[in-house]
C-alpha cells in the first residue's frame, strides 16, 4: 500500500530504528515506547488488521517473536505481545502490528 506508515517503514523509505529482519518480517523501536522493551513486529504484506492477515503470514510473525525474544533472554523474564484491533483496543496504524513489550514488570491489562 503506497499510503501506509508501516509500508514505507518495511521497504525502508522511513527510517526506523530496526532491530530484527528475516524473509517478510521486522521489528523495530516503538517511536513512544510503553515499557523499557516495546518493539513492533510487522509482515511485509499489507493487512490493515489482525483477523485481515494471512494465517501463514501471522505464523512467521510469531515465530520471529519466538526467535528474537530467546535472543534477549526475555522468556525467563517474561513478555507480552499486544495487537490491537479496531477502535475499542486503540488501533491507530492500520498495518497489522504485534507489540512485544517486557524488560520490566508490566502493569495490569484490559480496561485500566
Ligand atoms: P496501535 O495503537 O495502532 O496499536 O500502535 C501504533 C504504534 O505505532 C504506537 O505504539 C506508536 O507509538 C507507534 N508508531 C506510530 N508511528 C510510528 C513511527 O513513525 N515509527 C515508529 N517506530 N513507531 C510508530
Ligand atoms: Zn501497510
Amino acid at each position: 500500500m503506497s499510503d501506509c506508515l508501516f509500508c514505507k517503514i518495511f521497504n525502508g523509505s522511513i527510517p526506523s530504528n530496526k532491530v530484527y529482519q528475516k524473509g517478510k518480517v521486522i521489528a523495530f523501536h516503538d517511536i513512544q515506547p510503553l515499557a523499557s522493551i516495546h518493539v513492533l513486529f510487522i509482515h511485509e504484506n499489507h493487512a490493515a488488521n489482525v483477523n485481515e492477515m494471512n494465517s501463514s503470514d501471522v505464523a512467521e510473525v510469531f515465530s520471529a517473536i519466538k526467535e528474537w525474544t530467546q535472543s534477549q533472554k526475555l522468556p525467563s523474564s517474561g513478555f507480552r505481545v499486544v495487537v490491537n484491533s479496531g477502535p475499542h483496543a486503540g488501533q491507530t496504524v492500520f498495518h497489522t502490528h504485534f507489540h512485544v513489550l517486557g524488560g520490566e514488570s508490566l502493569g495490569s491489562f484490559g480496561r485500566r
